[in-house]
């Protein structure tokens, strides 16, 4: 299981919500862009694809 970040359901025009969540600070954003997830980090813990609106990050 990886986190996967669907570009196209992120609006990009907002600081990423799930950043704060993360344990791990697994999660960078350059400006609005969409999140990149850092795998190597990354524990799949699931706790930023509860927090994302949009649905942009899942479980894949
Ligand atoms: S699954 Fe957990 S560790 Fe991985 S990016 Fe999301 S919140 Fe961070």
């Amino acid at each position: 299981m990886a986190i996967t970040v669907i570009q196209a359901r992120c609006p990009q025009n907002h600081h990423c919500p799930a950043m704060a969540v993360c344990p791990k600070d697994a999660l960078s954003q350059v400006g609005y862009r969409a999140p990149v997830v850092d795998t190597e980090k990354c524990i799949d813990c699931g706790k930023c694809v509860k927090v994302c609106p949009m649905g942009a990050l899942i479980t894949a």
